[in-house]
């Protein structure tokens, strides 16, 4: 679903991603994992173009993401992404949030649009909410209509980007159910986070990146109670 191939990323004189190979098959659940700094959420923007890439490859369900337009517009409506900031739209309705970009990107009827929307938003538990403003509602609610509104797009990936570290946490848990829910519909998912227990618990895979190069990889429960690089080992005492 996702290849990337010797991917280097430089901001100026900066090198940020420095060749990372990942290979990500359909229905995976990846957790990125790594110090702040190492190129964790560039990676991820690099993957729906919100960042130009300095050298590399990136296929996405087989489309070469390169300058075409029409490629660009592909890969970012198959790729939803969740961030820190949810970014809700302050002054819509949560129903109107997620009904937003299937109207306006893909010129869907409104009344199917809707229907989905409702299916969505009870599918992360906020259907009682459709009608409030995003102000209204606390973190957690508001990541939860976030990633509604980027299942809207019926995509075919979802990144998340520490889609739970701005929440108190309290909130953390009912973020993490409604990802591990997508994760077990078989959700191809690239998730960079500090939640060790989700990357142990739901990811496939998990990718320990130093300084913008993949330092270990594998089988989070292997990799995370038995990691070999003394760096992971390092980072795993931070975290844990
Ligand atoms: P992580 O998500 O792992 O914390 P980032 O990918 O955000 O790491 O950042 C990696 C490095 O790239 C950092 O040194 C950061 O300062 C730098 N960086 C990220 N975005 C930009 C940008 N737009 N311009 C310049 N430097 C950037
Ligand atoms: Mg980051």
């Amino acid at each position: 679903m996702i290849k990337i191939h010797n991917l280097h990323k430089s901001f100026g004189d900066l090198e940020v991603l420095k060749g990372v190979d990942i290979t990500i098959h359909k229905g995976e659940v990846v957790s990125l994992i790594g110090a702040s700094g190492s190129g964790k959420s560039t990676l991820l923007r690099c993957l729906n173009r919100l960042e130009t890439i300095t050298a590399g490859k990136i296929i996405i369900d087989n489309i070469v993401l390169d300058e075409s337009v029409k490629h660009i517009n592909q890969i970012r409506r198959e790729v939803g992404m969740v961030f820190q900031q949810f970014n809700l739209f302050p002054h819509m309705t949560v129903l109107e949030n997620v009904m937003e970009a299937p109207i306006q990107v893909l010129h869907r009827k409104k009344e199917d649009v809707k229907k989905e929307a409702l299916v969505l938003l009870e599918k992360v538990g906020l259907l009682e909410k459709q009608n409030v403003y995003p102000k209204k509602l606390s973190g957690g609610q508001q990541q939860r209509v976030a990633i509604a509104r980027a299942l809207a797009m019926n995509p075919k990936i979802m990144l998340f980007d520490e889609p739970t570290s701005a929440l108190d946490p309290e909130l953390v848990g009912e973020v993490l159910n409604v990802m591990k829910q997508l994760a077990n519909e078989g959700m191809t998912m690239v998730v960079v986070t500090h939640e060790m227990g989700f990357a142990r618990d739901v990811a496939d895979r998990v990718i320990y990146m130093h300084n913008g190069m993949i330092e270990e990889q594998g089988d989070p429960k292997v990799v995370l109670s038995n990691p070999k690089s003394e760096r992971l080992k390092g980072f795993l005492r931070l975290v844990n």
